[in-house]
This record gives structure tokens, sequence and C-alpha cells, in this order.
């Protein structure tokens, strides 16, 4: 079994003492950047409470009955709001089903949890749906709102949550947690950087082995647009990745390149290609046509859940990158 992120740690032992003091908030607020373990954190922390075997701020047993049928998902005083499709918001129907979930449902145990993931998906209508039950909510039950972007919310949500915020962990601390995961040392800090510094990303691509092809595929699309192929080949290589995943990797390749030529420094992600390639891919352009292409990979990445055409797309993009 995986051991818990050292950084959550403190913060489920301090949310689950409030808990078995009864002093949990209505609204919980779990804040923090994409990756750092929100949802780790929230899924241990009602186990932990709902568990049957253990006591004080130990972490749950994962054999009980309670343990196994939260896993499987079909925990009675657990319910999950996401939205329909990834990407997608969380609508008001979907939010006023889960509320009176949380007034139908009570056997009187511990804890009755509604959790958002993510609660930057609720859209307006939904957020004001939600309003009423943290205003008053059903004895004993608690809503965790996860959000990456917490000030994305409305002021009245927010107000009316605790917010607990995960901060970042220091890269020593992720690299030791990482190395305790897997066997495969050396790749440690490869997986961070291919990553783009989140945590649990990072473990995925050291343990599951289509995170790791999908990361060496992305590598090996953005290598080759590093060497400066005629358009037709860049455009059809983009399209050999999903824009969702390929465009944040390309904007970190292009501030790597930038951090090369300014500082003559590579960092982290930078140390992951050919370093001649990506100083003279650097130089082709310059620092003004790189700062330029970092400020477009922002409007591309922006654009990516869009519904374009991805041929189109594709080539839009590497004409950007081939234009020296
Ligand atoms: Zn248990």
């Amino acid at each position: 079994m995986s051991t818990q992120p050292p950084w959550l740690e403190p913060i489920r032992q301090r949310l689950v003492q409030r808990g078995r003091d009864g002093r949990l908030p209505s609204g919980v607020l779990v804040s923090g950047s994409p990756g750092v373990g929100k949802a780790l954190l929230t899924t241990s922390l009602v186990q932990s409470l709902l568990c049957q075997r253990v006591s004080g701020d130990e972490s749950a047993c994962g054999e009980c009955n309670a343990c196994r049928s939260l896993e499987g998902g079909v925990h009675p005083e657990v319910r999950l709001l996401e939205p329909a499709e990834p990407g997608k918001d969380i609508l008001v129907d979907a939010v006023r089903d889960a509320t009176e979930f949380l007034t139908l449902s009570g056997s009187g145990g511990a804890l009755r949890a509604l959790i958002i993931r993510p609660a930057d998906a609720l859209n307006v209508n939904a957020a004001n749906a939600l309003l009423k039950t943290l205003e008053e909510p059903p004895a004993g039950a608690t809503l965790f709102l996860e959000a990456a972007r917490p000030a994305s919310l409305p002021a009245t949500i927010r107000s009316r949550c605790q917010q607990v915020d995960v901060v970042s962990p220091s890269i020593e601390q992720v690299h030791e947690w990482l190395a305790a995961e897997t066997d495969q040392h050396e790749r440690v800090a490869e997986a961070y950087a291919a990553s783009l510094n989140r945590p649990l990303l990072a473990r995925e691509i050291l343990t599951d082995s289509a995170a790791l092809e999908a990361w060496e595929t992305d590598r090996q699309i953005l290598t080759g647009l590093l060497n400066a192929a005629d358009l037709h080949s860049s455009a059809a290589a983009l399209q050999r990745s999903v824009p969702e995943r390929l465009l944040p990797r390309l904007q970190a390749l292009l501030l790597s390149a930038q951090r090369l030529l300014l500082a003559g420094q590579l960092d982290a992600f930078g140390e992951q290609f050919p370093r001649d390639r990506l100083l003279d891919f650097a130089r082709a352009r310059g620092a003004r046509r790189l700062a330029w292409l970092a400020q477009q990979s922002l409007e591309w990445q922006r654009q990516s859940g869009a519904n374009l055409n991805p041929a189109l797309r594709s080539e839009t993009i590497a004409l950007a990158l081939g234009r020296r």
C-alpha cells in the first residue's frame, strides 16, 4: 500500500481530530494547486472518520466494511458530486439531487459527507443552489469543496466555508516521497519535471506504464519540434497527443528555452531534452519571439477545451513555432 504524502498527513490528522470532537465545520474548502493531493486528502479524511476500526487521528484500516464500501464508491453516508463529463460544469440539478441526499440519508453515523470535485466546476446557478445547504446544513452533514482556484468561487460560498489550503510541498519532500513509492529512483527527478511539479501525477508517471508512455510520446513530439522539421510533419506530430496534456508541456519547454538563452541554465524540465537542440531552437528565435510564444501557448491552452478542428489547431501552432 502506498504511503500518504507527508505534506497531507498533518492536515488530515488535524481535521480528523476536529471531526472526532464534533467540531468539523459544515463547509470545508480544500484549496491547492492541481495535483497537490486535494482529492487524496478529502478521501482519506472522510475514510478515517468513517472507518469502524480506528480511533484518534489514525488513518483508516482499509479493510472494514465502511472502508470497503467507501473504496467501492457505495458508502451510504458519502456522495461524490462531479461534472457529468470531465471539464464540464456541475449543473444545478445535480446539486439539488446531492443536497437532497444530505437531508434524506442519515443512519445516525459519525459523518455524512458531500464531496464536490472540483468545486471550480460549479456554475453560477449550481453555486447558488448550494448556498442554502451551507447556511443551514442538516445535522451531521459536512460539505467538502475541492478547488484549485478558490478565488473563482462566489464570495458567498467562500465565506460560509472554512478554507484549508494544501501548500505545495518542497522539492525535497516530493523527492523523498516519490523515492519511497518506486524502485526507479533515477527517474524521480524526470517524473517530477514531466508532471510540471504535480506530485500525484509524478507518482503516476513512475508507477503506471500508460502515464509513462504518454510522457515519452510528448517528449518525442517536443524534441521533434525543436528540430524545426517542416510545417506539415510538425503539425502531424502535434496531433499524436492530446492538447490538454501536450500544451502545458510545450509551454514549459518554451520557458526552459527562454531561460537557457537568457541565463545559460537548464531548468529541470529543459534537462529532459538535448541541450544543444534546445539552445539552437532558442537562438534561432531570440528572446522576444520566445516570450511571445510562451504567452501564446497560454492562449492555446485556454482554447484547448474548445471544439476546434484538430488539424487546423495543430497547423496554427506548428506555424507559430516554426517562424523565426
Ligand atoms: Zn476501516
